[in-house]
């Protein structure tokens, strides 16, 4: 019936209020009216006596009727009211209004007949005299036991109305006024008992909004009250900081789940039932180049565009179930394991791709199968021809010994080849596993070249070979470990000695800030004028067991270079080489220079 609680409130209210003023004021007007009169009433009735009892001499002599006018003029003046003197037989002996010779007999009167009779009358009616509402009032004026005549006072009922309706006027403005105080009053409570429902309101529509901050924020309604309206805004605010830690605890959760999510190396998707991608990680983003600004919302096949994962994904969605498999990407040389989740009833239709970048692992696979086969190879030749050489012996080469002689040396050859081999592999383990540990010092890169250069300056002669140092003295020391560093320079002159023919020049050098070189490194390079490499074999030659076909016959292992490389790399610095076929190459490297 009513909409709002304020009008259920004040509606009833204020109605009960009127309602209850409506009858009080009735009931009051009545009973004022009936009280005035009889108040005057009694006024009339005391006037009466005493005037009856004044006149009383005057009465009984009746020789004097100006006397008697005298007294009735005396008192009508003092009471403001008509006085008529009647005698028992109804004669007017005394009118303070009229000319008692023009008056008939008043015997008749309601008011003097009861009065006779009773000793006290009263009547309400108009004046035959004087043709107005008159109240009057009669008492007996007693004398040995009998009315000697009637004192009547009359008084204009006029005047009573008046003074009846001016009290009632009173009482009604009373009453009005106290009503309008009432309504005021009711409104103000309603409106205080409602306003905290109105805050509560409030902050509830912002939390139904969405704003769920904002809802929960400062706004709160604060009721101090311990009424109901109180516990109401009590438990809501208890509500609200609850869901707020519920809300910080999630967002934390949010956050450190994405934090996870991008950190990770495996790429994740999220597609929707649409198709469309609902998420994706920045391992995701790399793998595809696929920004999340332009990938999200779009649709995955047109994002991935490889048929393989989106085949995946749709036996996921229709199957329902999880499907994992091993995708070859050949253009990015991307090798991935992925496994296609349905999200289930969480959202029902979406897809969770998962994709485990194995690219790295398949190529260690690779390399590893590439080094036993290397090895296998390697060691193959060494091993057959010590059999062959061993079976020669036992077929009776021993019986000859010069050839038993040459078998023997040879046999020795291969023995030294491979335990050569069998060093060169272990130390290169050591280098990659990082078990070798560097000792790292300031070291001249002058010094480092002479040590080197000296250790196979025999060799170099031998093979008629010229060796030149380009060192200049001024050079910043290097931060490096001098004998590792050392054997990088050694390898490099020896490949160096081996591959250049007789009468040819090496040249060792080392230089620093040259043709945009970075200052705060020191370039070594062994430069030599022999059969070059070529350039199809030159990226692979840091490779381990890598021998370009016409070296096959030197006799190396093919692991000299790798070492190198590796041991450049834990100086911090890089080698590489440049060369021409038949003219000569280049090995340079770059040390930091030592703090
Ligand atoms: P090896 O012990 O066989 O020399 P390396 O790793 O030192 O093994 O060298 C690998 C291959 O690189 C060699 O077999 C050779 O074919 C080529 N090579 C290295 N240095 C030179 C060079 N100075 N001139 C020509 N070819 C070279």
């Amino acid at each position: 019936m009513f909409r709002s609680i304020r009008s259920r409130i004040t509606i009833p209210f204020i109605t009960l209020i009127i309602i209850t003023m409506l009858g009080l004021g009735i009931f009051i007007t009545i009973h004022t009216r009936k009280a005035y009169l009889q108040y005057q009433q009694a006024e009339l009735t005391a006037a009466a006596r005493m005037i009856g009892d004044s006149i009383l001499p005057v009465l009984q002599d009746r020789t004097d009727p100006q006397a008697l006018d005298a007294q009735l003029k005396h008192y009508a003046d003092l009471v403001d009211m008509r006085i008529t003197v009647i005698d028992a037989t109804g004669l007017v002996i005394g009118d303070t209004e009229a000319d008692i010779s023009q008056m008939e007999n008043h015997l008749d009167r309601h008011e003097v007949a009861q009065a006779l009779r009773q000793g006290l009358g009263s009547s309400t009616r108009a004046s035959e005299t004087l043709g107005i509402s008159m109240m009057y009032l009669a008492v007996a004026i007693p004398s040995h036991g009998k009315p000697l005549g009637v004192v009547r006072v009359a008084f204009p009922l006029e005047k009573v109305e008046a003074d009846i309706t001016h009290l009632q006027q009173t009482i009604l403005l009373v009453m009005l006024l106290a009503t309008a105080v009432t309504i005021f009053l009711a409104t103000v409570i309603a409106e205080q008992t409602i306003r905290p429902l109105k805050e509560l309101t409030k902050a509830v529509d912002e939390i139904s909004a969405g704003n769920i901050k904002a809802g929960l924020g400062a706004k709160f309604p604060i009721v101090e009250t311990s009424d109901e309206l109180g516990a109401l805004t009590r438990a809501f605010n208890h509500m609200a900081n609850h869901l707020n830690l519920q809300i910080d605890a999630l967002e934390r959760e949010q956050v450190k789940l994405s934090a996870v999510l991008q950190e990770m190396s495996d790429g994740v998707f999220i597609i929707d039932d649409q198709g469309k991608i609902n998420l994706l990680n920045l391992a995701a983003e790399k793998i595809f180049s696929a920004p999340s600004s332009t990938s999200l919302g779009k649709s995955f096949a047109e994002v991935v565009r490889y048929h393989q994962l989106i085949e995946l994904w749709q036996r996921c969605k229709n199957s329902g179930e999880t499907q994992t498999a091993a995708v070859d990407i050949m253009d990015k040389q991307l090798y991935l394991f992925v496994v296609a989740a349905p999200l289930g009833k969480a959202s029902p239709g979406s897809v969770l791709l998962l994709m485990q970048n194995l690219t790295r692992l398949r190529q260690t696979e690779r390399t590893r199968r590439d080094f036993i086969s290397n090895i296998s190879h390697e060691l193959r030749t060494p091993l057959a021809s010590l059999k062959a050489l061993t079976e020669t012996l036992q077929e009776g080469a021993l019986n000859d010994p010069p050839a038993a002689q040459r078998f023997l040396q040879r046999m020795e050859k291969e023995v030294d080849a491979l335990s050569l081999m069998v060093s060169e592999l272990l130390e290169l383990s050591r280098i990659e596993s990082g078990q070798v540990p560097l000792n790292f010092i300031a070291t001249s890169p002058c010094d480092l070249i002479t040590q080197a250069v000296d250790r196979l300056r025999l060799q170099a002669e031998r093979a008629s070979l010229t060796i030149n140092i380009d060192c200049p003295l001024d050079l910043p020391f290097i931060r490096a470990d001098q004998s590792r560093l050392e054997q990088v320079l050694v390898n490099l002159i020896h490949n160096a000695i081996k591959f250049t023919p007789a009468s040819g020049v090496i040249t060792v050098r080392a230089c620093q800030g040259e043709n945009g070189q970075n200052s705060a490194a020191v370039r070594f390079s062994v430069q030599d004028t022999g059969i070059g490499i070529p350039a199809a074999d030159l990226p692979r030659i840091f490779e381990r067991f890598y021998k370009t076909d016409r070296s096959r016959s030197s006799g190396g292992t093919g692991l000299g270079l790798a070492i190198a490389r590796h041991l450049v790399e834990a100086h911090g610095g890089k080698i590489w080489a440049e060369s021409q076929e038949g003219k000569g190459s280049t090995f340079s490297f770059d040390i930091p220079i030592a703090q």
